[in-house]
């Protein structure tokens, strides 16, 4: 949307390209629109639609300036609206006797990018400035240069003396094709005509003038003319104004129809609705009003009380928070994981630091207020971490101000930030970001989702969101606190879109949708407890990911048939200390009781990487995903693995049911040495032998799988961390988050030669990565061969469900496909006529 949509986000720096030397034109569009879609901004196949404009269009601005773009009718191919510059210092050939310097490929779905139309029309204008940018090695000068209206305004001339008045009804505003029209039509008369819009005119033969005006859909307009052919030459603009209305709409119609047809995995309004696109974190859709979370600090009143008095207060404040950490973390681990409540845990630990509570307490017999006292000491004390300059530690000092902000709020409930206390029924709250904090007194019965400008699905916001059950969108950019207080809104947390202001039918056919997904999960819940069957008798493992004996009956209540991962290192960070082996063998001999005969794959610790167990005080390391860890650790630290394999082989000798599994296999030496130690220790207490499984979770290991296979009795795919060494991004990085697809077809091809290699043994394959709780993914992943696929347990019935509707004939074609794709997108692209049928 226009008004919501700054130049920053239309053009993040990555898009521009410095010093580009593009052969020819066609290498130019070639290179701008692999940057776009190197963004996630449009498919690849935007490039031969813009290709295809060329040939049927003007895109040379003049000056140097060329705004190649696509066809109308092709803008399903956008996924978000965005603009790449190349700066061409030699200038490159655009058609004969044009040079571009600076080619500036426009992929927009609305009318978003005219206001950097206009810009740009300015700017060609101020030809110092274009070629002071044309050699700049600054590319935040290249969208600094879009951002600023430049200081020569429109000249504002007065109106000739007849004309008439037009409502632009274009859906897409005033864009390139039909100005041109217009340009064209007042070049046919010797009379001058002009355009003018509020106070700024334009001569209508002018093209670069009349985008300069910026005109979007429902703008007023005025045309004049003066001369002596004025009647007719304004008879012939309103005619051709008012004649290119209807295809304007009728391609506008057909683009919304395409990327109606979009494989989103959320709902499709039926009208143009504006929306707002960010990252999906949490799925649902839920219709709501805005509620703008309060952005200021409260002011900390200084009110002194008795030492004896003020020191019991913050007691008790403390105790109280650290209760509340304790249920919300306990809440998140049994909705979610133990991974995604170690965020609470250890904001829990944080308020066991004695120099902070100590500082306070100084403040507070320096004859202090409690509130103030702590609140200062909180923020001298997140000062110092962060003045560090460290990035980790800039995080921990804004967690500290956070799990500060909460005990605040336990001293005195007024000091409550975030205006949270007083929301409205169904309120979509929205914000720069949602502090674990800020929910503390957040009441769920009035909120309907959460949508904030920053964060990645794995913020705070959306784990929170998540453990809640509320549709969440996070990362949708600074235009969102620009949005109007109070509008109503439905927020789409699988897609990751807020759709604003809808109008009556949207809203009835949200409630359509909100209803029927209701009645989906129902049927999905009758059949959770059937097994994964096709509908022509090919069966899956279905597993559950949990990591206590506690979880064990919801999980079976779900649908599990087993533990297809345990990951053990929860053990060690929930304690904050190294559990011994009796300690281990009484949570593998209690999970084991919990799942009775059903299997259970205990995986050894999977230490590092983002699981970092702090008082294990390891060695830092630059880049921990690459370092010491897993399997590496557990080799070099046999501290940590012998206990445990104590543990589980002692667990096997009481009679438990359990297979051994071990992550970050990369080589067969670590497996040899592994399965060694397993050996030795087996024997040494007299156990019975166990399946020793390995984790497929480094492209080396999916490639050398036949090879494994000789040494193992399983393999289950870890799909997060293959997906994360496949495709080289980080699984925690937010910003790259969107392109960590599981379903890119070079991982697909690794889960392919997993498979593959495990056959040439026998062995059987699963996949405990997140992918397997995508109904789609397990779709995929069947069709692939995997033999198991293991989940967190709310994503079984879905995938059950998934499964069971199914032919494997099918899935296996399916698989096929995909594996031939060229990108993730169009893997999930695949998805699309199931969509279309459901929908
Ligand atoms: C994985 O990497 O996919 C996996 C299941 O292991 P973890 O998420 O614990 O690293
Ligand atoms: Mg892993």
């Amino acid at each position: 949307m226009s008004s919501a949509t700054t130049t920053t986000e239309l053009v993040p720096l990555e898009l521009v390209r410095l010093d580009a030397r593009p052969a020819s034109k066609e290498a130019a569009i070639h290179e701008a629109v692999a940057l776009l879609v190197a963004a996630g901004s449009v498919e690849p196949d935007f490039e031969a639609s813009v290709l295809r404009r060329e040939a049927v269009s003007e895109t040379y601005l003049g000056k140097g300036v060329a705004i190649p773009h696509g066809m109308v009718e092709d803008r399903g191919l956008i996924r978000k609206t965005a603009i790449a510059i190349l700066q061409v210092r030699d200038g490159v050939e655009w058609n004969a006797g044009q040079v571009a310097r600076f080619v500036i490929v426009i992929a927009a779905t609305s009318d978003a990018h005219i206001g950097v139309l206009r810009r740009l029309t300015r700017l060609i204008q101020d030809e110092d400035k274009l070629a002071r940018l044309a050699v700049t090695d600054n590319p935040q000068d290249l969208v600094d240069a879009l951002a600023e209206d430049p200081a020569a305004p429109v000249a504002s001339e007065g109106d000739f003396a007849r004309g008439f008045d037009w409502v632009i009804d274009y859906p897409s505003g005033l864009h390139a094709r039909p100005a041109a029209r217009w340009a064209d039509t007042a070049k046919r008369f010797t009379a001058r005509l002009r355009v003018r819009k509020g106070t700024e005119t334009a001569d209508a033969r002018n093209l670069v003038g009349l985008l300069q005006l910026g005109i979007v859909a429902g703008d007023s307009l005025h045309v004049s003319a003066d001369g002596p052919d004025a009647t007719a030459a304004l008879a012939a603009m309103q005619e051709t104004m008012t004649s290119l209305s209807a295809g304007e709409k009728a391609q506008a119609a057909m683009a919304a129809a395409k990327s109606a047809a979009a494989p989103v995995s959320g709902w499709t309004p039926p009208g143009q609705i504006q929306s707002l696109d960010g990252v999906a974190a949490a799925p649902g859709l839920a219709i709501g009003t805005l509620h703008r979370l309060a952005e200021a600090e409260p002011q900390i009143p200084d009110r002194p009380v008795p030492l004896t008095e003020a020191a019991a207060q913050l007691h008790d404040a403390l105790t109280r928070t650290r209760l509340q950490l304790k249920a919300v973390a306990e809440e998140t681990a049994r909705r979610l994981s133990e991974a995604d409540a170690a965020i609470f845990k250890a904001h829990a630990a944080l308020l066991d630091d004695t120099d902070l509570i100590g500082l306070a307490a100084r403040k507070m017999v320096e004859g202090h207020g409690v509130a103030w006292s702590w609140h200062h000491a909180v923020e001298e004390t997140a000062a110092q971490i962060a003045s560090v300059g460290n990035a980790l530690l800039a995080a921990r000092a804004a967690d500290l101000r956070d799990v500060g902000r909460r005990v605040l709020a336990e001293i005195d409930p007024e000091l409550r930030a975030g205006g949270l206390g007083d929301l409205p029924e169904g309120a979509i709250l929205i914000g720069t970001d949602l502090s674990p904090s800020d929910t503390a007194s957040l009441d769920t019965t009035k909120v309907a989702g959460i949508a904030t400008a920053l964060g990645g699905p794995t913020s705070h916001t959306a784990i929170l969101a998540r453990t809640l059950g509320l549709p969440a969108m996070v990362g949708g950019g600074a235009g969102l606190l620009a949005l109007p207080e109070g509008m109503t809104a439905i927020i789409d947390g699988s897609a990751g879109r807020l759709y604003l202001d809808p109008g009556e039918a949207d809203l009835a056919a949200a409630r359509a949708f909100i209803a029927a997904d209701e009645k989906k999960r129902a049927r999905e819940a009758e059949a959770r407890s059937l097994p994964a069957r096709t509908r022509d008798g090919h069966e899956v493992s279905i597993g559950a990911n949990i990591n206590t004996a506690d979880q064990a009956a919801f999980a079976i209540a779900q649908g599990a048939e087993g533990v297809g991962l345990m990951r053990t290192e929860f053990l060690f960070i929930e304690r904050g200390d190294t559990p011994d082996e009796a300690a281990q063998a009484a949570a593998y001999g209690d999970m084991a009781k919990a799942m009775g005969e059903r299997p259970l794959i205990i995986r050894a610790l999977d230490i590092g990487g983002d699981k970092q167990v702090a008082h294990l005080d390891l060695p830092k390391e630059d880049n921990p995903f690459l370092g010491v860890r897993g399997a590496r650790l557990l080799l070099r630290r046999a501290d940590l693995l012998e206990p445990q394999l104590r543990a589980l082989y002692g667990t096997a000798k009481e009679g438990a049911k359990l297979s051994i599994m071990f992550p970050m296999i990369t080589s067969v030496s670590e497996v040899e040495a592994l399965r060694a130690a397993c050996e030795r220790i087996r024997a040494e207490i007299g156990a019975p032998q166990v399946e020793i499984g390995i984790m497929i979770e480094v492209p080396a290991a999916a490639l050398m799988a036949a090879t494994l296979a000789r040494y193992v009795d399983f393999f289950s795919i870890g799909t997060n961390d293959l997906t994360q060494y496949t495709l080289a991004i980080d699984r925690q990085n937010p910003v790259l988050a969107p392109e960590a697809d599981s379903l890119h077809p070079a991982v697909l091809r690794l889960i392919r030669a997993t498979v593959e290699g495990a056959a040439t043994q026998g062995r059987w394959v699963g996949v405990c990565g997140g992918i397997a709780g995508d109904p789609f993914g397990a779709a995929l992943l069947t069709g692939l061969g995997v033999d198991e696929l293991s989940m967190t347990p709310r994503d079984i019935p879905a995938v059950k469900a998934r499964i069971r509707d199914s032919d494997h004939a099918e899935l296996k074609s399916l698989a096929e496909r995909a594996l031939d794709c060229e990108n993730a997108a169009e893997v999930r692209a695949l998805d699309r006529p199931r969509i279309e049928a459901a929908a």
